[in-house]
């Protein structure tokens, strides 16, 4: 058997060789956690290339482990999709961005729309849209003021469905948006009937910008595919300066990475907007 508690990244992978006895066991571990409140939210800014200001944040879960530290949704969220426990994480993620977000704005801060990413076991759950309305009704925020991140291969894994509920999300009142473009395979026709409000570009069509010739024409490509469309749309990932200044000439509406700011937590990001002018 594998040796437990030295390598979080091999404690919690998807490994196909790992035991039943050790898979309980990393289950056992990610019910306490979740009994124990042991996770927490970093948000990173989203920076609207106009005007250059902070609209919106996205919402990143890290796992406060008692002995290993914090550790990134990688080291989780697959083994919890697995699992099935993703349920009851992707409920706390929810509700927890939603009420940090009211916070914000009871604090009188700048109104920004929080975006939460949303796994495909998550999307699936007979009672998904209630548990988005109810999110939204016990913190008391404005559902403008939530996206939900959808990504391509979630949603084509049963397009007549995802849409199905896309638009009964859209009759709450709450934004949608395609995380990871690109890297699946939304035909033209399929990304028309969808209800989003953004495509997000993959980080990975990003990285090699401006100097690879055909990331640099894929990301034209999107972006003129997205306003074609009309649809907002989004560049991950961002890291420097030439990046930013290629995505700018390019049209792209918003930005998010490194470059702008790391995810960190929401008492960093409310300095930031303390910074900011009030709307
Ligand atoms: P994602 O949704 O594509 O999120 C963006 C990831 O890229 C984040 O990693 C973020 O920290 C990282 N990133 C942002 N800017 C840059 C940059 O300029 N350079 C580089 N190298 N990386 C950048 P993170 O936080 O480790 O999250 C990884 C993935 O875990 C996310 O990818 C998302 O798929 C998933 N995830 C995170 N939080 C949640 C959650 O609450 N629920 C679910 N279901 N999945 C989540
Ligand atoms: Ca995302
Ligand atoms: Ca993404
Ligand atoms: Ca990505």
């Amino acid at each position: 058997a594998k040796e437990i508690g030295r390598d979080a990244l091999h404690f919690f992978s998807n490994d196909m060789a790992i035991s039943a006895h050790e898979k309980l066991r990393q289950q056992e571990e990610l019910r306490r956690a979740i009994a124990c409140d042991e996770f927490v939210l970093h948000y990173q800014p989203q920076v609207d290339l106009r005007t250059g200001s902070v609209f919106a944040v996205e919402a990143l879960i890290r796992w406060k482990h008692p002995e290993r530290g914090l550790l990134p949704p990688g080291e989780f969220i697959p083994f919890a999709e697995e699992s099935g426990l993703i349920g009851q994480i992707g409920d706390w993620t929810l509700r927890a961005a939603c009420r940090q977000n009211k916070a914000w704005q009871d604090a009188g801060l700048p109104r920004l729309v929080v975006s939460v990413n949303v796994s495909a076991r998550q999307f699936q759950e007979i009672d998904w849209v209630e548990r988005v309305r109810s999110a939204l009704s016990d913190s008391g925020l404005d559902a403008r003021y939530l996206e939900l991140e959808l990504t391509e291969s979630l949603i084509m894994a049963d397009v007549q469905q995802a849409v199905a509920l896309m638009y009964r999300l859209e009759a709450l009142g709450v934004h949608l948006a395609i995380d990871d473009f690109g890297t699946g395979y939304s035909s033209l026709s399929a990304l028309k009937r969808f209800p989003v409000g953004r495509l997000k570009i993959d980080r990975s069509f990003v990285q090699d910008l401006p100097g690879d010739a055909d990331d640099a024409a894929i990301a034209r490509a999107v972006i003129s595919l997205a306003h074609t469309l009309q649809l907002r749309v989004i560049a991950e990932g961002v890291e420097t300066r030439e990046q930013l200044e290629f995505l700018r000439e390019a049209g792209c509406n918003e930005i998010q990475g490194f470059y702008i700011g790391r995810p960190v937590e929401a008492a960093a990001i409310e300095a930031r907007l303390n910074e900011m002018e009030p709307e």
